[in-house]
């Protein structure tokens, strides 16, 4: 179906729908709608959207059904693959969330908060903290990323290993189709077995099936102790070892565990202000960790100081500290979150977001390694994330005094070398950022054309029209 650009009856339509308020025309005030995180792409756009109300996100998305304008939904505009803003030919209206930001419920005994949208991560935390709950999705960006977002993408985060990713924290959802009919999956329920799944095709959807407006999300007892520790270690092998004998002896209460490269912690403390390498001495890799327990008592920081003392001498570790107090251990983590911004002065970055099974992890790093060094001499690996759930943002830093769009350049190539190394590992090329606009293409070199054809069937049963996201993930 040929799609319209929006004329003067739809933006007029549009307008009286969303007030006054609602709307933005104006280039220089749409610029940060317009242009992703990373700054790969810069779009334009008649109008941005930012309706109140799902009643109102309906009327729009009927709107631009009835008039074939293609929509693209926004919540907090960080994600990483360019699927949150529109092409550069003008034709898409963005449809932001961000006014639809308020917490409709919360349910401290039904372990469940219904929200809106356009809340950001870091409020949804807050609000179940506050009732002695805790919403385990934690990420980088969580204080400006939405719960739209979030689910769109399936985001995963440093708490993957323990409690899943962001699909595995939502009980309902209500979603505005593509044609404008509202379907509400607003249950709040544990088992509900009538049928297929439908709240799972709109999450990881990136906003190519529908708008999702309201979510119920599931909680979960606030840990009562989280004991946090940075360890220095041999190798990646070391790393996936220590965590296995951290969850043998811990009843598997590990709920985050991030590796990182010396190579990454030196460009930490070269570029981020207020940062101190926690051990003396420098050694190959790094983790970060945090054991939780819902029990008081000095019982989980002893199992972690045995498994530690073990591994010091079985010669898988070579130091290790924990943090005494919450300063020490939110400095661990601002070491570990500051990573991609350390790498920026350091120059270009040719970047992945790959996952293997946990067994496959060292053999990936190390073959990748080696595989894009032949293809690029001096280049110098910056492998890390979270090793916890086998996912690893392999990233490669330009050789030191290269030419930055000379290194750029090689993007594709290097991602080539990388994901069929990845695939031979049974793994993904995107873990946890998803498709968007970046990965589109090169999706369809490692999915099957069985997986390509049911994908494409669903978006065409769902959005005959082809009006929701075009050009992004299929
Ligand atoms: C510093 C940093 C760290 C990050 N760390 C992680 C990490 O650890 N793990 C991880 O998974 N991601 C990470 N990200 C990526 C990003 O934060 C996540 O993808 C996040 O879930 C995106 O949320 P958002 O509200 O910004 O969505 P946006 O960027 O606005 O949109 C993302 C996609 O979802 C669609 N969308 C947004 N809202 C809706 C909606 N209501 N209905 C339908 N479609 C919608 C958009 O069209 C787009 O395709 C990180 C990003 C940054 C900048």
């Amino acid at each position: 179906v040929a799609l319209s650009r929006p004329g003067e009856a739809f933006l007029d339509a549009t307008k009286a729908v969303v007030g006054p308020q609602g709307w933005i025309a104006d280039p220089a005030e749409q610029e940060r709608y317009l242009i992703d995180e990373r700054r790969l792409y810069r779009g334009r756009t008649a109008i941005v959207l930012r309706p109140r109300s799902t009643e109102e996100v309906a009327c729009v998305v009927g709107l631009c059904h009835q008039h074939r304008v293609a929509i693209v939904p926004q919540g907090g505009n960080t994600g990483l693959v360019g699927g949150s803003v529109p092409n550069e030919a003008g034709g898409e209206v963005v449809l932001s969330l961000a006014r639809m930001n308020r917490i409709l419920d919360v349910s401290p005994l039904d372990y469940a908060m219904t929200v809106e949208a356009g809340v950001v991560l870091a409020q949804v935390q807050d609000a179940a903290r506050a009732v002695d709950r805790l919403f385990p999705l934690s990420l980088a960006a969580e204080g400006s990323c939405t719960i739209g977002g979030n689910l769109s993408t399936n985001a995963g985060g440093v708490n993957v290993l323990r409690y899943g990713s962001a699909r595995d924290l939502v009980l309902g959802l209500e979603v505005v189709l593509p044609d404008g009919r509202v379907w509400d999956g607003l249950r709040r329920l544990r088992k509900d077995n009538t049928g297929y799944d439908l709240k799972h095709l709109f999450m990881g959807a990136e906003g190519t099936l529908g708008v999702i407006t309201r979510a119920v999300l599931r909680l979960f007892p606030l840990p009562k102790q989280v004991v946090t520790g940075f360890a220095g270690l041999v190798s990646v092998a070391a790393a996936v070892d220590l965590l296995s004998r951290f969850q043998a002896a811990t009843g598997g209460r590990v709920t985050a565990f991030e590796v990182l490269p010396r190579f990454g912690l030196d460009l930490i403390l070269r570029h981020i202000a207020h940062t101190a390498d926690p051990l003396t001495d420098a050694h190959p890799w790094y983790v970060l960790f945090d054991v939780s327990s819902g029990e008081d008592g000095a019982g989980l920081t002893q199992a972690v100081e045995g498994v530690l003392a073990g591994a010091l001498t079985g010669g898988i570790l070579r130091d290790a500290t924990l943090a005494t107090n919450e300063a020490q251990a939110r400095a661990l983590w601002r070491l570990r979150e500051s990573l991609p911004e350390a790498q920026k002065p350091a120059g270009g970055s040719i970047k992945h977001d790959v996952s293997v099974p946990i067994t496959r992890f060292a053999e990936l790093i190390e073959r990748a390694q080696a595989a894009v060094q032949r293809l690029i001499p001096g280049v110098r690996p910056v492998p890390f994330g979270h090793l916890g759930d086998g996912n690893v943002h392999l990233n490669f830093t330009q050789p030191e005094g290269a030419d930055t769009s000379g290194f750029l350049a090689q993007w594709g190539a290097v991602n080539h070398v990388v994901h069929d190394i990845v695939h031979e590992l049974g793994g993904s090329i995107s873990a946890e950022h998803g498709l968007g606009r970046l990965k589109r293409e090169e999706i369809v070199r490692y999915k099957s054309p069985l997986e390509i054809e049911l994908m494409r069937s669903l978006k065409a049963t769902l959005d005959p029209l082809g009006i929701m996201n075009p050009g992004k993930v299929v």
